[in-house]
């Protein structure tokens, strides 16, 4: 069954997604089970330790890689048991993909421009004008005609992120695409995804730095493989382990910094305040 999907439009969403790579040294359990929304028009943020299974869950859900067991919906289109060739045409026409390396998105002899032309044409998308007005949003106008090279490296991202959106894919997947840039170059980035999510475009964005995590609207803690909270939006859920031991995101974490707390139960809600 297929998670409800708010806001009403199409997003995407996984179902108890496990994730199993088979190697020399035997097993690994990337992914144990992962439910999860990314609603339209929102930014998820997927947060957790080195290891704990982000770029394995984004590489599913740009459906470059397929899970071992569980459902993934891209849209309407189920992807968990699509051959290899389908799952390249959901790929290119749904989903967008950005790497963390600026180099890796592009091409090194193709000009801004042209990386906009391809990336329009793979994705069967002719809207006129759709790549002038990203390279506007982008601040990119005056670049159109440089190649890689000739960018620096908040730009290249910024091409990425154009060539990720042109023709309105689903789904922007982008696996730590401000960990190799500066913090300005990182917050303008941000900006720019921000009024792309306004615009309805549905981001997944694996990540340590804090800029993303204040522009998302939704933030997914993994851990392990399994997912131990979400958070925004108000709300926080977070798993209670069977000793009784709960994970405070970070965010309300900080309000600890003596890492003592007053536990109180008031009419039926527990209440946990500093000191
Ligand atoms: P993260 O992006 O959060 O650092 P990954 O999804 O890259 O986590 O990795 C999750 C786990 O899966 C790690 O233990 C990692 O070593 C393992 N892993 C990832 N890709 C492969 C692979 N192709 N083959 C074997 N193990 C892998
Ligand atoms: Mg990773």
């Amino acid at each position: 069954m297929r998670p409800e999907l708010q806001n009403g439009g199409v997003g995407s969403s996984c179902t108890g997604v496990v994730k199993i790579y088979w190697s020399g040294s035997g097993e690994v359990h990337a992914l144990k089970g992962i439910d999860a929304v990314f609603p339209p028009a929102a930014i998820t943020a997927l947060v957790g330790p080195s290891g704990s299974g982000k770029s394995s869950l984004l590489r599913i859900l740009a459906c470059v890689d397929r899970p071992t067991a569980g459902q993934v919906f891209v849209g309407s289109k189920e992807i968990s048991a699509m051959s290899r060739g389908k799952r390249r045409s959901v790929r290119r026409g749904l989903v967008g993909y950005m790497f963390q390396r600026p180099a890796d998105n592009l091409i090194s002899y193709l000009t801004a421009a042209e990386h906009l032309e391809m990336a329009a044409k793979l994705r069967g998308s002719d809207r006129a004008g759709e790549a002038e007005e990203l390279l506007d949003v982008l601040h990119l106008r005056s670049r159109a005609s440089h190649r890689p090279s000739q960018l620096s490296g908040g730009e290249q991202q910024r091409l990425a992120l154009a060539s990720a959106v042109i023709g309105g894919p689903v789904l922007v997947v982008a696996d730590e695409p401000t960990a190799e840039l500066d913090s300005v170059s990182g917050e303008a980035l941000m900006g720019m995804i921000g009024q792309l999510r306004d615009r309805g475009t549905s981001f997944a964005v694996a990540t340590h730095d804090p800029i993303v995590m204040e522009a998302a609207d939704q933030i997914l803690h993994l851990r392990h493989g399994a997912l131990e909270a979400e958070t925004k939006q108000s709300r926080a859920l977070s798993v209670i382990d069977a000793s009784g031991r709960i994970q405070l995101p970070p965010e309300m974490l900080r309000l600890f910094p003596g890492r003592r707390a007053v536990i109180r139960l008031d009419e039926g809600e527990v209440r946990i305040t500093p000191p």
